[in-house]
């Protein structure tokens, strides 16, 4: 079923006199990233990584989980700041969703990022909220983490055993599972550099704006004159992850974008997706959903976006 935390919190927090108070926990605040894997190390599976605190906290009120261990990472310098590195972007962990719609870097080297943050939750939200920890909790519904897909971007994890870089396309595993191991902490994403060849979109269909998505989807074209040379196309809501939809930007690869070749794509659709049923929205819904958005966006494409 398609989940989200926060809708489950609302709900919860709406129709059940739950005691909302977190389990007694201890608090360490760490300056440098040895010290927060140190931290997290003796402590074992009793710690928690905490960020903006925009997921984590409500789900210690709620003792939807209960760690002994809290391990404040938000005064760790090296987790900060938008800079160049060659042809990618590195963006640190702690960079907040509200410096997304404000950082002029992202704005003109990551501009699916710049135009997904203003459907993250809400402004109080986006305020402390960060990038890292909105791809550490991996919502299949939330914006961020199906953009990393739909940009090529890697994840730049610390661990005890060192560091490394996963892609974005193997880092999302399961419903809330992702590739990062216990203990491990991501420091950036990396994001390849928008270019003058490339075109993206990006939009979701919500009953009210700041909800989550019922469908979302957000996609990077590479271009040759009119022909899409190379398109990625990420959608969320749809599933357990983020989703890469690859039957359909096979269908447009290597042509210009016509009624035909977007016709094409969106039939696709049913090969790439299987969205589950839910509550309030039939999988049949949500598929119609997907290829209605889908059309949209590839039609801003075509003119230009
Ligand atoms: C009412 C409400 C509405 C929301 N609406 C949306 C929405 O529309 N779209 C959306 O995308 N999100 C939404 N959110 C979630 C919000 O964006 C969170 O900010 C985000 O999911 C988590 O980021 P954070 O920094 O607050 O992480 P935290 O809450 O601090 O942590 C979340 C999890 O990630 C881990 N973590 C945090 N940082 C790291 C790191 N650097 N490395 C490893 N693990 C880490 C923590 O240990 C924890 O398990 C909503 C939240 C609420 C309460």
């Amino acid at each position: 079923m398609v989940t989200n935390l926060a809708s489950r919190l609302m709900s919860r927090w709406i129709f059940e006199e739950t005691a909302v108070k977190a389990r007694a926990f201890s608090y360490f605040r760490a300056t440098t990233i040895d010290q927060a894997l140190d931290a997290h190390a003796r402590a074992g599976d009793d710690a928690r990584f905490i960020a903006g605190g925009q997921s984590l906290v409500p789900a210690l009120s709620l003792r939807l989980q209960a760690p002994r261990l809290l391990i404040d990472i938000t005064h760790i310098e090296e987790l900060r700041g938008v800079r160049r590195e060659g042809s990618h972007l590195r963006i640190g962990a702690l960079t907040r969703h509200c410096e997304m719609l404000s950082e002029p870097l992202v704005a003109e080297f990551a501009p699916l990022l710049h135009a997904a943050a203003p459907y993250v939750a809400h402004p109080a939200i986006r305020n402390r909220g960060t990038f890292g920890g909105s791809v550490a909790l991996a919502d299949p519904a939330s914006e961020f983490p199906a953009m990393t897909l739909a940009l090529d971007a890697e994840i730049e994890i610390a661990g005890s055993a060192g560091r490394r870089r996963v892609k974005a396309d193997d880092f999302f595993v399961d419903l809330f599972e992702t590739a990062l191991q216990p203990g491990e902490l991501i420091i950036a994403i990396h994001v390849p550099m928008f270019r003058a060849d490339q075109r993206f979109a990006f939009d979701e269909l919500a009953r009210r704006r700041g909800d989550y998505a019922l469908v979302g989807c957000g996609m990077l074209a590479t271009y040759a004159g009119e022909r899409i040379d190379d398109i990625r196309i990420s959608f969320f809501s749809v599933g357990n992850t983020p989703t890469r939809v690859k039957a359909a930007e096979a269908a447009l690869i290597g042509g210009s974008l016509d009624a035909v070749r977007i016709a094409a794509a969106q039939a696709a659709l049913e090969r790439d997706l299987a969205p589950p049923d839910s509550e309030d929205v039939p999988s049949a819904m949500r598929l119609h959903l997907a290829r209605v958005l889908l059309g949209r966006l590839l039609g801003r494409l075509g003119e230009g976006a």
